[in-house]
């Protein structure tokens, strides 16, 4: 079959015609962020938020014609509202925004759940943050996902790490989605649990030059336009950092909690208080930490080594008050089983690491549960100076 290029993708969306400027899709810079990969196409169509939804038929209609070329097997494109760059970048907190009550940036909602996706059918969601990469935020966004299911809810993982997507690889899962009826997507499963990840659509560098207005347009779709079913918790694999990406996201999807990974070594640091300041400005309760590569545990004599003095996490978490969900050790197996796309909660259910998780899992469950039932915050709220 002829191989399709990137010119001739955009030569089939010059010849297509924006209704509110009037001009082509290309002279108008609305076709960003195009891969093509063995006959894949993937591409942003950035719209005036204004035009927002109207523009649907355009997408469609832009999707058509690319999936008409010689070559290609299929065609995604992504609608995004550009925002202006006064929007989409952060600004100076005010005064009031010091406050620890304060509410994001302009446009944003005025009040918590105001403007948020209603996502009926989804209970509860739980984001799982890390103030930086590399922590083993995904490793333990996957099992806890697992550990949960193994209480016996019905649990969904969604990958929102649009910069460095994960899941794919840590669940052993590869190939696009089907999508019957080219509107909503039909997720992967592991054991029954649906996953969807941005990794599953674009080649994980093209996600790397992705800008905070289309990360988010993605993410709305994944969590919209996914088949997630009657799902009792949704974890969401958030991007590392506090990112203008991240705070939105915080704002805009209706979490029921946040569990902030860290390492030991890490969690003094101002990421991770970065991080936890970030959801108590958007109000939304952190459900606690969870201490990962706590002790090293040895893989032929089991002996633990303190590699960082043990115990600081839990202070540390004491002393920001929030809750202390659990340690899980620097472990082989671990590590092997999450490279290795086998989940070790799913694999290796008998194994202590396992029942770590799982211990974890009850805990994180047991702060939603607070949370869902209208339970008090816990800890005092922090002032951003
Ligand atoms: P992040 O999402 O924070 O970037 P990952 O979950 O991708 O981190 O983990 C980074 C690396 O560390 C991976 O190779 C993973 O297998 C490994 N890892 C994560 N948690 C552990 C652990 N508890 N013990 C050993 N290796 C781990």
């Amino acid at each position: 079959m002829a191989r399709v290029t990137e010119a001739a993708v955009m030569a089939a969306l010059k010849a297509l015609q924006d209704p509110a400027s009037g001009r082509d899709l290309v002279t108008a810079g609305m076709v960003q962020g195009l891969t093509v990969k063995d006959g894949n196409v993937q591409f942003v169509l950035e719209v005036d938020p204004a035009q927002g939804a109207k523009l649907e038929p355009l997408r469609q209609q832009a999707e058509q014609a690319v999936l008409a070329l010689p070559g290609v097997a299929s065609a995604t494109a992504i609608l995004t509202a550009h925002r202006s760059q006064a929007a989409a970048q952060p600004r100076p907190a005010t005064h009031h925004e010091n406050h620890a009550h304060a509410h994001g940036a302009q446009q944003r909602p005025p009040l918590p759940g105001a403007g948020k996706a209603a996502l009926p059918n989804i209970r509860s969601v739980i984001a799982v943050a890390s103030g930086k990469g590399g922590v083993g935020k995904s490793t333990t966004a996957a099992n806890l996902a697992l550990a949960l299911q193994a209480q016996g809810l019905k649990v969904g993982l969604l990958d929102a790490d649009i910069y460095g997507p994960s899941q794919p690889r840590l669940m052993g899962l590869t190939g696009r989605p089907d999508s019957p009826d080219g509107k909503t997507i039909i997720p992967h499963r592991v054991n029954g649990l649906p996953v969807m990840s941005i990794g599953f659509l674009v080649a994980e560098d093209t996600a790397m030059i992705w800008r905070g207005p289309m990360v988010q347009s993605a993410l709305m779709q994944m969590l919209r336009d996914v088949q997630w079913g009657q799902l009792d918790c949704l974890v969401v694999d958030l991007p590392p950092g506090t990112g203008d990406a991240q705070l939105t996201m915080a704002q805009q999807v209706p979490l029921t909690g946040a569990v902030i990974v860290s390492t030991p070594q890490d969690i003094a640091l101002l990421d991770v208080k970065k991080s936890i300041a970030m959801f108590r400005k958007v109000d939304v309760p952190i459900l606690g930490l969870v201490e990962n590569m706590s002790v090293f545990v040895c893989p032929n004599c089991g002996h633990e080594s303190h590699v960082f003095s043990h115990g600081g996490a839990h202070r540390e978490a004491d002393k920001q008050g929030i809750r202390f969900l659990g340690e899980v050790p620097l472990d082989l197996k671990i590590r092997e089983t999450s490279d290795a796309g086998r989940p070790i909660v799913l694999h290796f259910p008998d194994s202590p690491q396992a029942e770590g998780y799982r211990a974890i899992a009850r805990q994180v469950w047991a702060a939603a549960e607070e949370q869902l039932a209208g339970g008090t915050r816990q800890g005092p709220k922090i002032t951003m100076q």
